[in-house]
C-alpha cells in the first residue's frame, strides 16, 4: 500500500472521529477477574479459595512458589505446577493507607482503608486490611487471612483474600 499523503501538509483534511458523550465501565475495570474454568486458567486458585484455602502455585521442576499463581513457572519455565497451601497467618510487611484518589470501583464510604504487604513465609503478596486503621498498626503485626464474597457487577459467585489483625492482635 502506498501513501501519498504529505505528513507535513497541515492544510490536509483530516477525517473526524468522536466519542461517545456517556462512558459505561467496561466490565475488564471490575477489580475482580472472572473465576470458572472456562474463563481462568488458575481457577483451582479461587476453587481452592471458596473452600477456605489459600494457594498458589509451586514449580514441580524447580520447587519455586510464586504468586500469584501461574501457569508456566516464571523461573524455569516449566509448565508441570501444582497448587500448594499457603500459610493463613503471617505478618505485616509494609502497609499504607488510601484516604483519597479511589481506584475504579470504590466509592467515599470506602476509605480510608488499608492496604499492606503481607509477608506470610514461603510469599509476599499484596492485600486489604480489613477491621485496621492505619495508626493501630506496626510493622510485624500479626494478619490472618479473611475470605471476602465479591457482590457484583456479575452474578457470578466470587471470592477474595484479604487480611485482617489476628487474634488478641487487634489494639
Ligand atoms: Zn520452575
Amino acid at each position: 500500500m502506498t501513501d501519498t499523503t504529505d505528513p507535513t501538509d497541515g492544510d490536509a483534511e483530516r477525517e473526524r472521529v468522536s466519542v461517545p458523550s456517556k462512558v459505561e465501565l467496561p466490565r475488564l475495570l471490575d477489580f475482580y477477574e472472572l473465576q470458572t474454568e472456562d474463563q481462568t486458567q488458575i481457577h483451582e486458585f479461587y476453587d481452592n479459595l471458596r473452600d477456605g484455602r489459600l494457594t498458589t502455585t509451586q514449580c514441580c521442576d524447580c520447587d519455586e512458589i510464586h504468586f500469584p499463581p501461574r501457569i508456566v513457572c516464571p523461573e524455569c519455565t516449566g509448565d508441570d505446577l501444582e497448587y500448594v497451601d499457603l500459610p493463613d497467618e503471617g505478618e505485616l510487611f509494609a502497609f499504607s493507607e488510601v484516604r483519597d484518589g479511589l481506584p475504579l470501583g470504590l466509592s467515599e464510604h470506602d476509605v480510608p482503608y488499608v492496604v499492606a504487604v503481607v509477608d506470610l513465609g514461603p510469599v509476599r503478596l499484596s492485600g486489604w486490611i480489613d477491621n485496621a486503621a492505619y495508626s493501630d498498626l506496626e510493622i510485624g503485626d500479626a494478619v490472618s487471612l479473611k475470605i471476602v464474597e465479591i457482590d457484583g457487577p456479575t452474578d457470578e459467585e466470587r471470592v477474595f483474600y484479604r487480611f485482617e489483625p489476628a487474634d488478641g492482635d487487634a489494639k
